[in-house]
């Protein structure tokens, strides 16, 4: 099976992202969210993007302006997947919001439509019931700056038939994608993985006064020839979502390393590049 028109539920951050890259890379796509003014959104967003593939691809103007028109817009469920052969799943990170939407769409979606998540924390095999469709369904995860930053991680769960598997490689490969094929269902895919650790080991250092965070970075840096280390990191993921991750985690460590983020950082707006200061001043 080969995939030609692509549905994209949610024009948020990552939604809009995906929906504009499989569009320029030559796909159908209809993009879908609640109402006509978060479609208004989606609209500038799409410009805004395109604005980045010339910024940081150098990409011509005319495929990036010829990429807007192969979007289409819809606020009706049913009506945005009747043609769909793949529909990725982009809406907020709650299970009960998204256990919901499988529901509705699983009754709506022709039988050879494929269902792909893009969650960051949840596992397929929590909603692979209430899609109806468990063997056409997996995770397609993509990264926040896809065009730049372009791995697509594809993870089925156990009931995941392999042969859907491979379409969905196929197509992330497709659109320009790096596929990284995760081979069990595994939270935080590889990337979270291998990072997450990294940048709590860096955190707890720090905060509990062993080695100051220029010392860390430099030595993930000399050591391991890596281009940035945890805590410039930290300054790109902005750190108000590492303060509530760390204030998440009952660990006595964690719990010491939140602090200090909220006294150092957090209360005087020092969170990172998008305020121009964070651990490091941009
Ligand atoms: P977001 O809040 O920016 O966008 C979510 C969109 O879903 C909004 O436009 C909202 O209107 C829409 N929505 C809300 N309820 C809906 C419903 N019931 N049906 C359909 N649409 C609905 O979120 P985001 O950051 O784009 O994240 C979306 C998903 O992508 C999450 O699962 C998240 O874990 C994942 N993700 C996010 C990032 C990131 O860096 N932001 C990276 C990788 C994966």
């Amino acid at each position: 099976m080969q995939i030609k028109n692509v549905t994209v539920y949610g024009s948020g951050v990552l939604g809009a992202q995906i929906a504009y890259q499989a569009a320029y890379h030559n796909f159908s796509v209809i993009i879908y969210d609640l109402n006509e003014e978060l479609l208004e959104k989606a609209r500038k967003k799409f410009s805004g993007i395109g604005g980045r593939f010339i910024e940081d691809l150098n990409a011509p103007k005319d495929a990036v302006k010829a990429a807007y028109g192969r979007i289409s817009y819809s606020t009706d469920v049913e009506e945005a997947v009747k043609d769909a052969d793949l529909a990725i799943e982009a809406i907020p990170e709650n299970v009960e919001i998204k256990k919901e939407f499988y529901t509705k769409l699983g009754k709506l979606a022709p039988e050879k439509t494929i269902f792909a998540t893009n969650s960051s924390t949840l596992l397929p095999s929590q909603f692979a019931n209430e899609t109806g469709r468990p063997e056409r369904f997996l995770a397609l995860h993509f990264a926040n700056e896809i065009w730049k930053q372009n791995t697509a991680e594809v993870m089925g769960h156990p009931g995941t038939d392999p042969q859907i598997f491979e379409t969905v490689a196929q197509f992330a490969k497709d659109i320009g994608m790096v596929v990284i094929p995760v081979k069990k269902e595994q939270p935080g895919y590889v990337l979270n993985s291998l990072l997450v650790p990294l940048l709590n080991a860096g955190l707890f250092l720090y905060a509990n006064e062993v080695a100051d965070f220029q010392t860390v970075d430099k030595t993930w840096m000399v050591a391991t020839g890596a281009p940035k280390g945890p805590f410039a990191i930290f300054d790109i993921v902005g750190l108000n979502t590492a303060y509530n991750i760390t204030k998440a985690n009952p660990d006595p460590k964690a719990q010491k390393a939140a602090v200090m983020l909220k006294e150092r950082f957090i209360d005087k707006g020092k969170l990172g590049v998008a305020t121009g200061e964070g651990f490091y001043n941009y």
